[in-house]
């Protein structure tokens, strides 16, 4: 459904509407990839303060820049369901009918505006490789902004995260052809090869690779395995602790399918952002679930084990969202149309 809801539908309030709601945001066609990453750096504190104190400048139009149509879209957020024109013009969509990837936009985002707004996803990793004859290690370090794991387990078994990115982290020796060339050696030599983060960012991302080309059936497949998302990622080596707040869901395969959002508010409540529809739900809705698809943990800065409180609460009336008006009766009858919608729904990668 692409009508945003009046003003007036919104103002008829149920006396027992939850006051710590918040909006949602009006799919254009099969835009839902969009509004559940949109959904998860709204909610990013850091992020949301800074895309909302951005100055406009002078004679900026601002048709193509996106941190200027983040801010407008932010504001429109913060006091009803927003629409997303702006966005999707900005960022070059022209068929909003077509399904695209989540991440794929999650990254395009972060990449396109400026690089103060994206620093709070941004750490830094090095590729090494170290020559099994003399020792000597070469280093590439980038900056990431999300880490891929691959899942190396079955549809019908359950993925471990935190053991899939160790594997991310895992030495491991090259095959013969692949042997890099030393300077000191003069010669192909054997390869140990892994990573290592320098930089742990105030969020991690980690996105699951879900998507595979299968050379046999010539054609992208889903891996749909069940994991239990760790509420906390325990601190490790040089790794600080970090606490679960977003989680992406696609649910569908390759050919068709539909995302939202999960995503614990600032004060410990987690929401379900489905679309315009936002509902309240409990941590347990991301146990043993085949759905998520991008995992964002924020770094945690209080005691091992408290539930972490960004800086940003001391300031509560700029940086939460006002609560929404949508009476909980309305919502339950605005699901039928909404899902009828999707049915046309296609991704591409
Ligand atoms: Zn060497």
């Amino acid at each position: 459904m692409k009508t945003p809801l009046t003003a007036e539908k919104r103002s008829h309030g149920s006396p027992n509407r939850n006051e710590h709601q918040y909006n949602g945001l009006i799919n254009q066609g099969a835009t839902c990839y969009l509004n559940a990453v949109l959904q998860c750096l709204f909610m990013t504190p850091k992020f949301r303060e800074t895309v909302m104190s951005y100055e406009i400048a002078h004679g900026d139009c601002g048709e193509t820049n996106l941190l200027l149509q983040l801010k407008k879209l932010f504001e429109q957020l913060s006091e009803r369901a927003a629409t997303t024109e702006g966005i999707t013009k900005s960022l070059g969509i022209r068929n909003v009918f077509e399904q695209q990837d989540a991440v794929e936009y999650y990254r395009k985002i972060l990449k396109t505006v400026e690089t103060h707004a994206s620093e709070v996803f941004e750490g830094k990793m090095s590729n090494i490789m170290k020559c099994g004859k003399c020792g000597k290690e070469t280093r590439d370090t980038n900056t990431f902004i999300s880490i891929l794991l691959s899942i190396n387990v079955g549809n019908s078994e359950t993925y471990d995260v935190e053991n899939g990115l160790e594997t991310v982290l895992k030495h491991s020796k090259l095959e013969e052809d692949d042997w890099m060339y030393c300077d000191s050696c003069d010669c192909k030599t054997e390869t140990e090869t892994w990573s290592e983060i320098d930089e742990y960012p105030s969020v991690l991302t980690l996105h699951l690779k879900r998507f595979d080309f299968d050379y046999i059936q010539m054609r992208y497949k889903k891996n749909e395995c069940c994991l239990d998302v760790p509420p906390s990622l325990h601190n490790k080596d040089n790794r600080p602790k970090y606490d679960l707040y977003a989680v992406v869901n696609h649910k569908g395969g390759f050919s068709g399918g539909h995302y939202n959002a999960i995503i614990r508010s600032e004060n410990g409540i987690w929401f379900y952002f489905d679309d315009y529809i936002v509902t309240q739900t409990s941590e347990t809705s991301l146990k043993n679930s085949s759905l998520p698809y991008m995992l964002m943990y924020r770094k945690a800065v209080l005691s091992p084990g408290s539930v972490p409180h960004p800086k940003s609460l001391s300031h509560p009336v700029k940086s939460l969202p006002h609560p929404v008006k949508i009476p909980h009766s309305m919502r339950i009858l605005l699901i039928g149309p909404s899902r009828a919608g999707k049915s046309t729904d296609t991704l591409k990668m």
